[in-house]
């Protein structure tokens, strides 16, 4: 399923929320029903003057979905280079949260590099806060996920630097993330020599 479909009942539709313009309802009734937990990013989105588009995998959703992240950039000095600063705090709210990136270079843990590599944030103090286990993870990996991973995630393309993004793309970054959830945590054969 994609962001086409309604975000109460996942029936298809064609109707965009005219705030964002980055999730969908089937009826004026299931966008109401949804406007208390939607307003948040709905008004963030508004305002936001640039966004990436990402891939989210919400903790209790059992498809992943697109939506946008806004950002900024942040000057690079004579010591960093060029910075994006994410705003991604409406998916990563739980005390102590601590959001960290996970790279996603190629293709499995081992195999080609990837055209685009990508990468994805998640709450690296799932333990302490008690995020429950990812859903969507489970559902695309049809529960051969290596590692039990936990609260909201966001994946979105590397940009040319470690600090620096671009929007991901449903269709082709799907398939490359699903691998490596289904690799990541298991030893696979050839990994360790000896
Ligand atoms: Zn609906
Ligand atoms: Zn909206």
């Amino acid at each position: 399923m994609t962001a086409k479909n309604c975000l109460v009942c996942a029936s298809p539709t064609t109707q965009l929320c005219s705030g964002c313009k980055s999730v969908s309802y089937c009826s004026e009734a299931h966008q109401k029903k949804d406007w208390k937990a939607h307003k948040e990013y709905c008004t963030k989105i508004k305002e936001a003057a640039n966004t990436f588009d990402a891939i989210l995998f919400a903790e209790n959703e059992t498809y992943p979905r697109l939506i946008k992240v806004p950002w900024t950039l942040q000057p690079g000095d004579e010591y960093d280079g060029p910075m994006h600063k994410l705003d991604h705090s409406i998916w990563f709210k739980r005390p102590h949260s601590a959001v960290r990136p996970q790279y996603v270079p190629r293709w499995g843990l081992l195999g080609e590099e990837l055209e685009h590599p990508l990468c994805f944030l998640f709450d690296d103090n799932f333990e302490v806060n008690n995020s429950p286990m990812n859903l969507c993870v489970q559902a695309v990996t049809g529960g051969r996920a290596g590692h039990r991973w936990c609260g909201n995630m966001l994946a979105l393309r590397m940009g040319e630097s470690y600090d620096l993004f671009e929007s991901a793309d449903m269709e082709e970054d799907m398939k490359p993330l699903v691998k490596y959830f289904e690799e990541y945590g298991k030893v696979i054969p050839g990994e360790y020599s000896g």
